[in-house]
């Protein structure tokens, strides 16, 4: 048997080797009950946020709604420290007498901080337009978004696909990706996609007739479904990459998320997330997985890494779809004339 003193240093390396060095018993137990703070909640998860179809997403409210909306989205975002992207459609400032009202509202995005992209003039798809055309709308887009970031000394820098649309074929798709780096611009992907522009739709027409009732229920259902979205994503990024990704959450301006982005926010810090800048977020090495997808539908990058690695890893048919009352409604409301 070892003489005392190296028999301690042997168990004390032992106990050493598999866990921290535990302090002595305090001479006296603490006072019972008192309640434990919080663990920290751990923030390896990160997102960022970005918000498309500025100055509004749905249909046109005219621009004393559209103003509330954007002071509202704003006062929320800045509220919980979220350095969103905008990505703007120009022609939504329209070339009529209103447009000084509207440039005003974009200007808000800029005044709040917050960066913009372009996200073209009037929201085609590449789907279904030529591509020259197409091109030459996203640059008619420019000029007024480039002028505001360099109010605030920065490029334009960022393009988001309308319907994130890529492509229909490789060929298309390359030769729009070769043009968006002549003229500078990195693609800004979605990871976390959900139907949030869905829900505004009816939330909107909701609020326009008075039905509170109705608008309650709905945005009840879009912060359940955007939790199972994430919820989604989270389980598809385990089976795929078997650690968080820095993810890319594409939300709209619209009401329904003026109204409750800060419970969106609340569900992503709830689930230990962390909010980060997209340039951020692009740093993952996610991002640069093999994305071989073209077709006609606008899919997560989630999905487009997937298909690229052509392994099949998750089951994108159990991705989380609006309950159907949401659904009937909005179908309703595209057959139906405004309210
Ligand atoms: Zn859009």
């Amino acid at each position: 048997m070892a003489p005392p003193l190296v028999r301690t240093l042997l168990v004390g390396l032992a106990l050493a080797a598999c866990k921290p060095v535990t302090p002595p018993a305090p001479a006296t137990p603490p006072a019972p009950a008192t309640p434990l703070a919080p663990a920290p909640v751990a923030t390896t998860r990160a997102v960022a946020v970005t918000i498309d179809d500025l100055i509004v997403g749905g249909r046109d409210l005219g621009v004393p709604r559209t103003r509330a909306m954007t002071t509202a989205l704003l006062a929320s975002v800045r509220a919980a420290g979220v350095p969103a992207v905008g990505f703007v459609n120009e022609a939504k400032l329209c070339t009529c007498d209103e447009r000084p009202a509207r440039l005003e509202i974009l200007r808000q995005w800029s005044a709040a901080g917050l960066e913009l992209g372009n996200h073209t003039a009037t929201h085609p798809s590449l789907t279904r337009t030529p591509l020259a055309e197409y091109e030459a709308d996203l640059i008619a887009g420019e000029p007024t978004i480039r002028a505001l970031q360099a109010e605030r000394g920065q490029p334009l820098r960022y393009f988001r696909h309308p319907y994130l649309h890529t492509g229909p074929d490789l060929a298309t798709r390359a030769a729009f990706e070769s043009f968006l780096a002549d003229r500078g611009y990195t693609v800004a992907p979605v990871t976390l996609d959900n139907s949030d522009w869905m829900f505004n739709f009816v939330y909107t027409d909701a609020h326009t007739r008075g039905d509170a009732a109705l608008a309650d229920r709905i945005a009840a259902a879009y912060l359940a479904h955007l939790e199972a979205s994430v919820v989604f994503y989270e389980g598809a990024e385990q089976a795929m990459f078997g650690r968080p990704i820095r993810h890319v959450l594409l939300l709209h301006a619209n009401e329904l998320n003026a109204d409750h982005f800060t419970a969106v926010a609340a569900i992503f810090r709830r689930r230990g997330y962390a909010f980060i800048t997209l340039e951020q977020a692009l740093a993952d090495p996610a991002y640069r997985e093999p994305d071989t997808y073209a077709g006609p539908a606008g899919v997560s990058w989630m999905l487009r890494w997937d298909h690229s690695r052509g392994r099949q890893q998750v089951d994108w048919r159990a991705q989380p779809e609006p309950p159907a009352f949401v659904n009937e409604l909005y179908q309703a409301a595209q057959a139906a004339p405004p309210p």
